[in-house]
This record gives structure tokens, sequence and C-alpha cells, in this order.
């Protein structure tokens, strides 16, 4: 726990927030869920050769308290939680909650970094402009973060986007925005090797932030979350883009979106966890190779 190390490395933060979700609720139960599916990872990585635990000093930094009655006062708390935790260590790994939670913790990290480069792994765009009027959404952060100048211009990719859109012009603001877009039958018909280079070659030497809501997975995957879509990436291809990412200045992550009330044998927790996981051990290795980073 936080409490019991002066110095600190990689904190894990829950954020157990779901008032920004418009369809199935629930994610505020997710850091307990994903925590609860974590209890059988072990210490070291085979694939990117680390045991994070030992490499560097990772805590458990507990939940941000947040509001569940009014989305912009809890993303002001989120933002404010977030910053002290910086000020006290060096990067977070968030556990959501909603999508909503990554534009205050964009905030947090562009404050630190400047503007960052995005890898976004949903079935959606989380560009929209409002819905409902409203702003502040978890279908909304990234188009936020973009007016913040929060994002290195094309330097944000959407990775494993799918389904059905409100109309063509969903396309044609997230082209005006400048994201790339790899979508879930781009990754199957390219392969994961080719997207990594792809992705790798578009960020460069960039402060990247990794988001992933659990619902790029296919609902076979994860069929505990919001908003499922068909036809989503399997967690073998997930965990391959990640370790993809390896060597890239990694500056902070989330994975967000789990509703364990909808998932089942913890399918969707576990597959959170690993990914938890491994954006620990990502962050791991790149303070390995610049522990002043
Ligand atoms: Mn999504
Ligand atoms: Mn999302």
């Amino acid at each position: 726990m936080r409490e019991q190390v002066d110095a600190w490395d990689i904190g894990v933060v829950g954020i157990p927030f779901d008032a920004g979700t418009s369809y199935r609720p629930g994610a505020r139960f997710g850091p307990a869920a994903v925590r609860q599916g974590s209890r059988l990872l072990r210490p070291y990585h085979p694939e990117l050769d680390v045991s994070p635990f030992s490499a560097v000093q990772v805590v458990d930094a507990g939940d941000i308290a947040c509001t569940p009655f009014d989305i912009e006062t809890a993303v002001a708390q989120i933002e404010a939680a977030a910053d002290a935790l910086l000020d006290a260590g060096s990067h977070l790994v968030a556990i959501g909650g909603d999508h909503t939670v990554a534009l205050p913790l964009l905030r947090a990290t562009a404050r630190r970094h400047g503007p960052v480069a995005l890898v976004h792994f949903d079935a959606h765009l989380d560009t929209w402009d409002t819905y409902f009027d409203a702003r502040y959404t978890h279908g909304t952060p990234f188009r936020r973060a973009w007016e913040e100048g929060l994002l290195l211009p094309d330097r944000a990719a959407h990775v494993g986007t799918r389904g059905p859109l409100y109309s063509a012009a969903d396309l044609e603001d997230d082209d005006r925005m400048r994201f790339w877009r790899v979508s879930s039958a781009d990754v199957g018909e390219r392969g994961v090797a080719d997207v990594v280079a792809s992705l790798r070659h578009r960020i460069g030497s960039a402060p990247v932030y990794v988001s992933v809501d659990i619902d790029v997975l296919d609902p076979a995957h994860a069929p505990g979350t919001g908003t499922p879509e068909a036809g989503g990436l399997t967690s073998r291809e997930l965990l391959g883009l990640l370790r993809g990412l390896d060597g890239l200045d990694v500056v902070g992550a989330d994975v967000v979106e789990v509703s364990p009330s909808y998932d089942h044998a913890e399918l969707t927790a576990i597959a959170a966890s690993h990914v938890a996981y491994d954006l620990v051990s990502l962050l791991a290795r790149r303070l390995m190779a610049d522990p002043a980073s």
C-alpha cells in the first residue's frame, strides 16, 4: 500500500466512477473486480523479461474518491487526486471506472510531460462532441483532450474500432482531429506485428499514454463491459499489441470499462488484470532503461 513506502515509481490506482456511462452502468465496481482478477498473476513476465515488482517500486495507491452525482466535479476530483499522486511518485496505471476518467488522467500527465502521443484501444472512437448535450462522458474524453491541446498532432491512434456509428460525420470529425484508425478487422487482416510496426513508426520517440477500453476485446473475451460490440480483438491480440509497445516512452496508462455485473467466470476482470500487469511491466522496463524518466 502507498502508506507503507516513502517513494514509489508506479502507482496502480482505482477510479470507481461510472456516471459518464451511456448504456450499461456498473464500471464503478471495476477496480475491485480487476484487483480480484489479479490474484493469480505471478511476479515474472516472460515475454517482456521483467519482474516488475522487484525491478521498481510498485504501489497499490487505493481508489480515488469521487462523487457519483456530478460528472464535472468528479473529473476535477480525479484530476486533483492524480496530480497529488504524481507529485509523490512518477507514473500511474489507472483502473476504471468508465472512460470519462481518461480526460483528467491525460490532463495530469500532460502537466508533467507536455502533450502526449496516444494509443487508444477501444471498439469506439470516444471523440464524439456531446451526449444529450453533456460534454464530459465516456464517449467524449479524447475530443476534449484534443480541444485542450493534451495530444500531439498526428500521434494519436485508435486501435480495434468497429461497430455502427451515428453517421459518416463521426469519422470525418475523427479525421479532422487527425486520429489514425486501425480497426479490429485491420488487426485481423494485417496481423499484430504489422500493426505494431505502424504504431511504433507513428509514435516515434514521443511520450505516449496508453488507454485500454476493455471493450476493444470481443464480447467473447470481455462480456463484462458497458457498451459491448461484436467482432473485437482476442485477448491474445491485445496483449501482443501491448507488448509491441516495449521500448516506447510510455508515461502513463489506464484500463477502463470493466463492469463486473455483466461478467462471467471473471473473464473480463482477468483479461483486464493481465492488461494492467502488461502496462505495469512496460513502465517498469521503461524505468529500468532510464531511471530518471
Ligand atoms: Mn468502448
Ligand atoms: Mn471507451
